[in-house]
């Protein structure tokens, strides 16, 4: 049986360079699908689980990074930037935001073919651990590709914040997170003393998640650790 090809999905608004890139994977083997938008990107992102992901900084509905953050709400694929931006700050902004590798325009499909190996490889490495965008336990399901959340099929509005630390309490799932862990990863690393903001915004989102909210059956205290969101194994 033949070997199932690696897919690659190209983000990127120039036709020019879909083109070039078309051309260059689909002659190196790999399949290959392409999004002229971040939006449209985002969906064949979340339907087709592609094992790297090319993508422009600089397309016409949402910035490149801002794409970056919202792929690494739910899943850890490799992205790798391709942008003519050329300052230092774009390439570490695109880093932090959770980029792999980045390629300055012009590259050679030679550059090209190394990078995507190389991430493709470090994929392999970090196990088969690839999450989807649908986290569910219990009565809580979670959306991550239409950042949508839902108690017993009854639509859940959490604010930016509330959001933002249930997807890395998600990304950890099953597991301990300290909080220190969790105050670096949703407020930043200037914060991860402040543990009073935790508490404050664990307990709003278990008076929005949980049927008791003092006695949490999903977002579990970890006493003098952290917290712990229930998973299906556990
Ligand atoms: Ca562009």
């Amino acid at each position: 049986m033949a070997e199932e090809k690696e897919l690659i999905l190209l983000i990127e608004d120039e036709p020019q360079m879909r083109r070039f890139l078309r051309i260059t994977l689909e002659s190196h083997g790999y399949r290959f699908v392409e999004a002229g938008t971040a939006q449209e990107g985002l969906m064949q992102a979340s339907m087709r689980n592609p094992d790297v992901v090319l993508l422009d900084l600089g397309l016409p509905d949402l910035d490149g990074l801002e794409v970056t953050r919202r792929l690494r709400e739910w899943s850890s694929m490799p992205i790798i930037v391709i942008s003519a931006r050329e300052q230092e700050r774009d390439k570490v902004n695109a880093l932090d935001a959770g980029a792999d590798d980045y390629l300055t325009k012009p590259f050679s499909a030679g550059e090209l073919m190394a990078r995507i190996r190389v991430a493709l490889r470090h994929a392999v490495g970090q196990g088969s651990g690839r999450q989807g965008p649908v986290f569910t336990v219990q009565n809580l399901r979670v959306d991550q590709a239409q950042r949508l959340v839902f108690l017993d099929n009854r639509e859940v509005h959490l604010t930016p914040i509330e959001y933002k630390l249930l997807t890395v309490l998600i990304r950890h799932a099953g597991r301990v997170i300290t909080h220190s862990q969790l105050l670096k990863e949703v407020w930043g690393p200037a914060s991860v003393n402040e543990v009073q903001y935790l508490r404050v915004y664990m307990t709003q989102l278990r008076h929005k998640l949980e049927a008791d909210p003092a006695r949490p059956q999903l977002l579990l205290n970890e006493p003098g650790v952290g917290y712990r969101l229930r998973s299906d194994i556990d």
